[in-house]
């Protein structure tokens, strides 16, 4: 066996093992976090398959994790100017300001636009067409997200509803736009 034969080898028994252990993950916490072994920090591991891996620092948003996980959705307000972030931010970007509160959001909204994705980005070629729309929240803020809906029953200004469902095949917990 040739050194390259050798290394490829490696990678493979490695890239599976990182695939175990986000299978692993979704299973324990329903998504795929984990924490950062020096510093404890909590990491989002991306399941999507990409050339390279890569990984999220979510610490100071954590929270939105938690509630993600019981089935409501957080944005971000700042205190100051009241701007609302979704998803959240823990900066204001106009008040350069930290540490913003959280607001539960209704999730009731009204789709402004939306767009059918019939040719994918590489590591969501497993998808298959999907929706992605713009809706605006009741809260009076834009939210992009994937629209679960046939294509025939979408109308610009509809009522929608942002749920937190399972994103399949890989199983892990996220939001999308529904038909409300
Ligand atoms: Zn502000």
């Amino acid at each position: 066996m040739g050194t390259l034969e050798i290394k490829e080898k490696q990678f493979n028994e490695i890239d599976k093992r990182v695939l175990e252990q986000i299978d692993q993950l979704i299973k324990i916490y329903g998504m795929p976090i984990m924490r950062e072994p020096k510093t404890n920090n909590p990491l989002w591991v991306d399941v999507r398959d990409l050339t390279q891996r890569y990984v999220i620092p979510i610490g100071k948003i954590y929270k939105f994790f938690e509630y993600l996980n019981q089935g409501k959705l957080i944005g971000t307000k700042c205190p100051k100017c009241g701007t609302i972030y979704f998803p959240p931010q823990d900066d204001c970007t106009s008040c350069r300001l930290s540490g913003l509160t959280t607001v539960e959001l209704s999730g009731e909204g009204e789709l402004l636009t939306y767009t059918i994705i019939t040719v994918k980005p590489l590591s969501f070629m497993h998808y298959q067409d999907y929706i992605v729309g713009i809706a605006r929240l009741k809260e009076g803020i834009n939210v992009l997200a994937w629209v679960n809906e046939d294509p025939k029953n979408i109308q610009v200004g509809m009522k929608v509803k942002l749920s937190v469902v399972k994103r399949e095949p890989e199983g892990y917990i996220t939001y999308e736009l529904r038909k409300a």
